[in-house]
This record gives structure tokens, C-alpha cells and sequence, in this order.
């Protein structure tokens, strides 16, 4: 099994059955709160009919249409759907299945422009320290998980660095929304550029809010500096909102949420609200151009996937904005913040408890590591809170909550409460 402990998990199997709204039942018939949206996914909640109505007529008209040199109509209509979501400008999108595709997708559009622009020279990688972006080889390259990369680390791709995290407790702990310190780290980009010189770097990827690592809140002004030193060399910046987009911040985008505008943005996730795996980059107008414009004829771009724009992907996609449309669930996630953060921050006298921090509807709380056994609290609680019929994720020690955005003020508490007496619980 992907990501899991499988000894473990054999003799303790957690299985779950059925779905619907904010729950999900077990294999043993309990009713679980979602407090997680699947993994930061199903952001307009379960089983939503619309999508699934959808999906079954699209399944019964067109089942699949290739890809390559052909195409069907809903591809670009999912397309134009996915731009009017987009900041403005970043208007050109390109279909995959997953975040790991979207982000190798995107590091190849990166490079591909350059190409075209004659700076071919340009192929270095930024990434960052605990950046997560999914496990394919540009993904774990420019990742910055240790565990993720150790085990492949003699085929990485070359030619990347990686930008220092911004998570530093005795700055900002327990800080409400995005923390005051450390606006500065952005600067080591300058040192990189000194170091390698701006004509060979291609691209600079980031996560805004980096969830998988433990939920770290980028610092007042960060992504500003980052904007500002990527756009002085001509450097492309790369989003990575795989779990960003699509509400979890409380705006459309992180990019549209933070007032800081990258290059490309790469999602999955919340677009087809998982209900059939997508993912998709979007690109300034002016990268797709130079691109196509460089070929006269002819493939512009040699990448693509059998099930890029996959007929059931983009029915779901089209159903799912137009439930984050019609229900404004992107404005309820922002109108709900201010209750969940509370919610959240009360945590911080709990026991374990050393840093709560959140934004829009995500939080991360994170324990105490104990001795000799780092992960064990958080996956100890995570244990008791399903048992209690809540789900949490975990991530190293630290708790995630990023609940659907159709979640009440009453399952929030419910949430939170049920963590607190799960850190009672433990030891
Ligand atoms: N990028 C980010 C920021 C992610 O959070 C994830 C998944 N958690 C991915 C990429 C990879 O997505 P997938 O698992 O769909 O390949």
C-alpha cells in the first residue's frame, strides 16, 4: 500500500465502505467525520449527486477519446473552466491524473520554454527543504522530504537545490494565520543566483502553504520576495497548489488568497473533488505562446499522457466548479476561518501540544516528539481520533485538519474536541 506501514496495517486494517456529505462510514458500520477531505481532496464533501450523475452519463455517451491528435468538446470546456478559477493571465491549462503528473508537467513546460526563448542552458531546479510535490523523479528531485528521496537518491535529477523551509518555532509559534518571521529566507534564492548565475536556472517551485511536511504557513512577505527576486532573473515560479486551489485557503487559489501571482500552477485534488483522479498546470499566456510559436509545424511539445482530459475526469471537473460556483464554497471556506482558527488554537494548552498554526481551512497541530520514537504521539492519536469516529491526518508529529468546505461550526468543534481528548489519552 502506498505510503503505509502494510505489516501493521494487517493487523489492524482500517477500511472504509461508503461516503456521503461530511462522513465517511467503516468496515465495521461506524460513522466517521471527515476532518481531512479524503487526503485534502474532496473539498465540496461526499458523494455529491451532481458529479455523480455526471459521471455516469458521460460514462454511458463518450467512455474515452484519445488523447493524442484528437480531443473531445468537455476537454476544452474543462479548460476554460479551470482559467476563469485561475489568477488572471494564467489562462492556458494542460490535463493530467494526478499532482506528481502536474508537477513533472510543469517542471517540462519550464524547461520547454526556455528552450524556446534560446536559453536552453536555463535546466536548473529550485526546490525546497520539506517541499512535498508528489513521488515521480522530478517530484522527489525538487521535493524536499528526506525519506521520499533517500531511498532513490542515486537517480535523482541533477542540477537541483533546494531553498531553506520556513518553519522555526521559537519565532512563530502558535501564530494565527501567516507568521510575522521570516520573510528573509526568501533571500537565499539570491545567494543560489550568485552561486550557479540566473542564465542557468530554469524554475523555482514552492508549495504557497506546504501541507504534507505539517502544515507550514508561509512568513508575511515571503512569497513576495520570492516573486520579486524570480521575475529581476527571469527565473519562472512554479506554485504547486495541488492542495491549495480549489478553497482550502479561502480564495480560489493560494496565489489569489496571498496577492502573489507565479508563472504556472500545478493542482489535482479539489478539481474533480477525487471523485475521478485529476490534475492539471495552468500557464501564463505568454509561456504557452512562446512555445507553440517556437515550432512551425509539427509536435510543440513532446508530453502527454493516454488520459490527459480523460472524458469521465473533465464531466467531474465540469460538475465540481460548478458546485464550488453555485454554492460559493470558496467565500463559505473564508467565512468560516475565523471559527476554525479559534477552534484550533485552543488546542494550545493541550498536552503535547507545541505549535497550532492554520490558514483558510487547513491547520496543523504539532506535538512534542517523543523520546526515541518520533511520529508515535501524532500516529497514536490519529488511531484514537478514528476510533472515535473522527479523521485526522498526521505527518511526522504533527496533526493536519483540512475539513470539506461544506463542513458546520458544530463538526469543527467536534474536531477539535475530539483531538483534545485523544491528547489526553496518550502519553
Ligand atoms: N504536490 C503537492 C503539494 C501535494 O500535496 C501532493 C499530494 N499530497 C502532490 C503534489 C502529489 O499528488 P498525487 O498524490 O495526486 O500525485
Amino acid at each position: 500500500m502506498p505510503f503505509t506501514a502494510n505489516r501493521q496495517f494487517k493487523g489492524q486494517p482500517r477500511l472504509l465502505t461508503q461516503a456521503k456529505g461530511m462522513y465517511y462510514t467503516s468496515h465495521d458500520g461506524r460513522r466517521i467525520l471527515d476532518g481531512t477531505s479524503g487526503l485534502w481532496c474532496v473539498n465540496a464533501g461526499h458523494g455529491r449527486e451532481e458529479i455523480v450523475q455526471a459521471i455516469a452519463r458521460q460514462a454511458a455517451e463518450l467512455d474515452y477519446a484519445p488523447s493524442f491528435q484528437i480531443g473531445h468538446p468537455d476537454s476544452f470546456r474543462a479548460a476554460s473552466a479551470v482559467a476563469e478559477i485561475m489568477p488572471a493571465g494564467l489562462d492556458r491549462i494542460f490535463f493530467t491524473n494526478s499532482g506528481s503528473e502536474s508537477v513533472d508537467t510543469a517542471l517540462k513546460i519550464a524547461l520547454a520554454y526556455h528552450r524556446a526563448r534560446g536559453e536552453g542552458q536555463r535546466t536548473r531546479l529550485i526546490g525546497r527543504e520539506r517541499g512535498y510535490h508528489g513521488v515521480g523523479f522530478g517530484g522527489i528531485s525538487v521535493g524536499g522530504i528526506s525519506p521520499n528521496r533517500k531511498a532513490f537518491s542515486g537517480a535523482l535529477l541533477p542540477s537541483v537545490d533546494h531553498l531553506p523551509h520556513t518553519h522555526d518555532l521559537a519565532h512563530n509559534a502558535n501564530s494565527r494565520g501567516q507568521p510575522e518571521w521570516g520573510a528573509h529566507l526568501a533571500d537565499e534564492l539570491e545567494r543560489l543566483v550568485a552561486l550557479h548565475d540566473a542564465s542557468t536556472i530554469a524554475a523555482v517551485i514552492v508549495e504557497p502553504m506546504a501541507g504534507s511536511t505539517g502544515v507550514l504557513i508561509p512568513p508575511k512577505g515571503y512569497l513576495e520576495r520570492l516573486r520579486a527576486i524570480t521575475e529581476k532573473y527571469g527565473i519562472l515560479l512554479i506554485f504547486d497548489e495541488v492542495i491549495c486551489a480549489y478553497g482550502r485557503l479561502g480564495a480560489p487559489t493560494a496565489a489569489a488568497r496571498l496577492s502573489v501571482t507565479p508563472d504556472i500552477i500545478t493542482m489535482a485534488k479539489g478539481i474533480s473533488n477525487a471523485a475521478v483522479p485529476a490534475g492539471a498546470v495552468a500557464v501564463k499566456r505568454a509561456i504557452h505562446d512562446t512555445i507553440v510559436d517556437a515550432t512551425a509545424s509539427g509536435i510543440e511539445f513532446f508530453h502527454g499522457y493516454t488520459y490527459s482530459g480523460h472524458p469521465l475526469a473533465t464531466a467531474a471537473i465540469l460538475a465540481t466548479l460548478d458546485i464550488y460556483k453555485r454554492e460559493q464554497l470558496f467565500k463559505r471556506a473564508a467565512d468560516l476561518s475565523a471559527a476554525f482558527e479559534q477552534a484550533a488554537h485552543q488546542l494550545e494548552d493541550a498536552p503535547h501540544v507545541v505549535d497550532v498554526r492554520n490558514l483558510g481551512l487547513v491547520a496543523g497541530i504539532e506535538l512534542q516528539p517523543r523520546e526515541g520514537a518520533p511520529g508515535a504521539r501524532a500516529s497514536e492519536a490519529f488511531r484514537h481520533c478514528f476510533d472515535k469516529g473522527v479523521m485526522v491526518r498526521y505527518t511526522g508529529d504533527t496533526l493536519a485538519i483540512s475539513p470539506p468546505l461544506i463542513i458546520e461550526e458544530g463538526q469543527i468543534a467536534e474536531i477539535f474536541d475530539t483531538i483534545r481528548q485523544a491528547l489526553l489519552a496518550i502519553q
